[in-house]
């Protein structure tokens, strides 16, 4: 079994033009990159909105920074007629490796479904992006069906119905703690994500149960070390720390 590297995720959501992303990115590569600290032992991603990503890309490639940069949302479709949606095959042209898919802003506001979660996970595919498909139980899911339920559920059905499976990853964000401060504890990540962790061999084979699972969800610079202790969460998946270089360097650095 090879080692999953941990995967730190930045999320900026609705936040940073292209001229404070570039800003973000600068400041955020020096302050890992400062002497005596090892820069990351982690896999390093940034999720700017898109109008921002042809200056990150620019900008990495050019100082060689070790960042790597992910998308918010794609289209399902490949192109044509739709109007405001971005095609996989332009985030793949832009050194966009992941996309995020399915975060519980998009399933909230914008009514995507499973179904939608699920033609997307596809097209990232198709592109040639990683998926991180985000699931997670709101508060009324909590007390209804406790805290696995949904998120397992949401997991099997962004991953049915493929011919084969893709690299992906899953970020377990329980919706009543993003942005909330409210944080699920170290011990309750941890069973979610192996409960998760069970479901996806279970359906679909010891390799792909080797994917990355993440928590998101007010994680800080010191709270981040108590979900990655027990070996079964691989990273976060960070929101609102992710806009202050300083914060998520000491994010990236979480030992
Ligand atoms: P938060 O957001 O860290 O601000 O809670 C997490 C997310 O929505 O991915």
């Amino acid at each position: 079994m090879t080692k999953r590297i941990p995967l730190i995720a930045g999320n900026w959501k609705m936040n940073l033009d292209h001229l404070q992303a570039i800003a973000l990115v600068q400041k955020l590569s020096w302050t890992l990159s400062d002497a005596g600290h090892e820069y990351s032992s982690a896999e390093v991603a940034v999720f700017p909105p898109f109008t921002d990503l042809r200056s990150v890309q620019t900008l990495i490639e050019a100082e060689k920074f070790e960042v790597v940069l992910g998308a918010q949302d794609l289209s399902k479709h490949d192109s044509g007629a739709f109007t405001g949606e971005i095609s996989g095959a332009f985030l793949s042209k832009l050194g966009c490796k992941f996309v995020l898919i399915g975060h519980s802003e998009r399933r909230q506001y914008h009514s995507e479904t499973d179904e939608t979660v699920q033609a997307k996970v596809a097209a990232a595919w198709k592109h040639g992006l990683v998926p991180i498909i985000c699931v997670g139980e709101t508060l009324e899911e909590l007390e209804t069906q406790g805290q696995a339920a949904v998120p397992v559920a949401q997991t099997i059905a962004a991953l049915s119905g493929h011919e084969t499976l893709g690299e992906f990853v899953i970020a377990y964000e329980p919706v009543w703690a993003i942005g909330t401060g409210k944080v699920a504890t170290p011990l309750e990540a941890e069973s979610v994500a192996k409960a998760i962790r069970a479901a996806i061999t279970e359906n679909f084979g010891a390799e792909s149960g080797q994917s990355r699972i993440l928590y998101g969800g007010s994680v800080k610079a010191n709270n981040v070390a108590g979900f990655l202790a027990s070996g079964e969460v691989d990273g976060v998946l960070v929101g609102g720390a992710s806009l202050d270089a300083e914060e998520f360097a000491g994010i990236a650095r979480f030992q």
